[in-house]
């Protein structure tokens, strides 16, 4: 039998790259390429120079604002060159990053900053609201807050907060120092930085009901942004157009589209949404060559209206991860754009890619590839005993990529870490070549449209409302996003005909970013259990997907 990586394609390396702090990997990359565009913002260009001057400077901003090695600055922002400025700056500074989903309520909002106990925290004008409903009840003591125009070309500057004004969404209240009187011109005073430092907390899963925080270092992040690198092995250095459209408040973005970019010299172009006409334009405007993204949006891309006459040549690598790529899609979004697109696999605990289908070699049908360069992968049973090939169990990876450990959070870590191998919570099986299948979730958890959603979660907060006597959140399939989220209720008896589906969806809302919100919401007199009264959720799906 060959050993698995006699399958990579030539020139792609069995052992993982070297790891790198991260912000002496983009200083150096600014010293290699000043003059090449590093950003591309809704039309305003910076270079490498120009970055590392704003990194330098967002860094000098907070060591003189009183931040101390490891503190933590929660980023609430799109994708924009304030999010690229404001983590490689808190990194440089000695800080570490915490993500923060744009879209979180403050209910969400609450938790990750008080968890994280962040001091600090990065915010887009518009989310300030959102945040001056937890003030005073989470620990952030300084506020940085920044308009998208603070980065757009003149006349775009002027003009789009007043667009912003009339539409109604410019915040009420502003609070915290503004984005240019908080960057502080020069050089900061330099932090020793070890390669196990942590970088970034990456929040994710929410299997007790509440979201915990994956502690990623710069080894972590750099060893992955480098292995997919590596897994390019025609990637050309200071030439490449990565576009990011997919969130960086995601690892997957953070790793696939900003840090490859940034770390091998390429001109990445920041989309702050990632829809599908800008996702367009922008590839046949910058030739993009290079293009991460999840399931739901090569499905659009393939649906959108005109795309065989639209010009998608210059792209030349794609490649989809978070959720099933089905194959028929693949195929379509190939013939139409002539590039080639490989699923991978992995978790925001692997930084988060660790397996991915080579991209001009064998690629199986349905599974999501090798390991990647010095990465380690088994398919365990119950007690933790490898299996042989063919054979379904839990999937366990080890490698550079693979977190420290969960924040604050010793025994969640002891059960998900053994012997620094990560045990996934997702069910494969390996081929008798070393690929792997991703064959089912041990976790109990729903994917749509590239989300993550723990049913526990939306299940507590459906509790929380005065109406509900009983609750169960399952996914169901969806044509278009993978999943989509079912809620079924029981209401209490003195509650029934007073309240409607409308009235959970409002209060779901409320409390929930709207990825998570139950697209479909039904009362019933009574849920199925089983013998020990465990509700069936199989069974619900079961009866859902039967009338879809
Ligand atoms: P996250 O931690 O948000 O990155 O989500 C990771 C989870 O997404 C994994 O544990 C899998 O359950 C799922 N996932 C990621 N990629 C794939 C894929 N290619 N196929 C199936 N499931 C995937």
């Amino acid at each position: 039998m060959k050993p698995w990586y006699a399958h990579y394609d030539p020139g792609v390396p069995k052992e993982a790259p070297a790891p790198r702090l991260l912000p002496e990997a983009l200083a150096e990359t600014a010293r290699r390429f000043p003059k090449k565009v590093a950003l591309e913002f809704l039309g305003r260009r910076l270079t490498y120079a120009a970055l590392w001057r704003e990194v330098e400077a967002f860094a000098k901003g907070l060591q003189e604002a009183g931040l101390k090695p490891g503190d933590r600055v929660a980023l609430m922002l799109p994708n924009s060159p304030q999010f690229v400025i404001a983590f490689y700056g808190t990194l440089l500074a000695g800080g570490v990053g915490v993500n923060t989903n744009p879209m979180y309520t403050p209910r969400e909002l609450h938790h990750q900053l008080r968890d994280a106990g962040a001091r600090f925290l990065v915010i887009l004008d518009q989310l300030l609201p959102r945040y001056l409903e937890v003030k005073g009840e989470v620990p952030v003591e300084k506020v940085v807050r920044t308009g998208i125009q603070d980065y757009l070309p003149f006349p775009k500057n002027l003009l789009y907060p007043l667009l912003l004004r009339r539409k109604g969404e410019a915040p009420k209240a502003l609070e915290g120092l503004p984005w240019r009187a908080f960057l502080r011109p020069g050089t900061p005073r330099p932090v020793p930085l070890d390669l196990d430092d942590l970088a970034l907390l990456q929040y994710t899963g929410g299997t007790t009901g509440l979201a915990k925080g994956a502690m990623l270092t710069h080894r972590n992040l750099s060893a992955n942004a480098l292995q997919v690198r590596a897994w390019i092995p025609d990637f050309r250095e200071g030439e490449e157009v990565v576009l990011g459209a997919i969130p960086f408040f995601h690892v997957y973005g953070m790793t696939v589209a900003m840090n490859l970019a940034l770390l091998g010299g390429a001109k990445l172009v920041l989309l702050p949404r990632p829809e599908i006409k800008a996702i367009v334009e922008a590839i046949e405007k910058h030739q993009v060559t290079l293009f991460p993204g999840v399931p739901t949006l090569y499905v659009a891309f393939n649906n959108f209206p005109g795309i065989e006459r639209r010009d998608l040549k210059s792209v030349r690598a794609c490649i989809s991860g978070s959720a099933p790529l089905p194959l028929e899609v693949a195929e379509r979004f190939e013939r139409l754009t002539g590039a080639k697109l490989v699923e991978g696999y992995g978790l925001t605990e692997a930084s988060p890619v660790t397996h991915c289908n080579p991209l001009y070699g064998e690629r199986r049908l349905g599974s999501v590839g090798l390991p990647f360069p010095g990465v380690d992968a088994k398919v365990v049973d119950e007690e933790g005993r490898e299996l042989p090939p063919g054979e379904v169990g839990e999937l366990a990876v080890k490698g550079p990529n693979v977190m420290k450990g969960y924040w604050n959070r010793p025994e969640e870590t002891q059960k998900t870490l053994k012997d620094g191998w990560l045990f996934t919570g997702d069910l494969a099986k390996m081929d008798q070549d070393g690929y792997f299948y991703i064959v089912d979730r041990k976790k109990d958890m729903i994917i749509a449209g590239g989300y993550n959603i723990y049913p526990r979660e939306v299940e507590e907060v459906l509790y929380q409302h005065e109406a509900v006597q009983e609750a169960a959140v399952v996914g169901v399939p969806d044509p278009y996003r993978g999943e989509t989220v079912a809620a079924f209720l029981v209401l209490k008896p003195e509650y029934q005909g007073k309240v409607s589906e409308k009235d959970i969806e409002r209060f779901c809302r409320q409390n929930l970013a709207a990825y998570k919100v139950p697209r479909i919401i039904q009362f019933r007199e009574s849920l199925p259990k089983s013998s020990v009264g465990k509700i069936l959720k199989r069974e619900l799906q079961k009866e859902v997907a039967a009338k879809r």
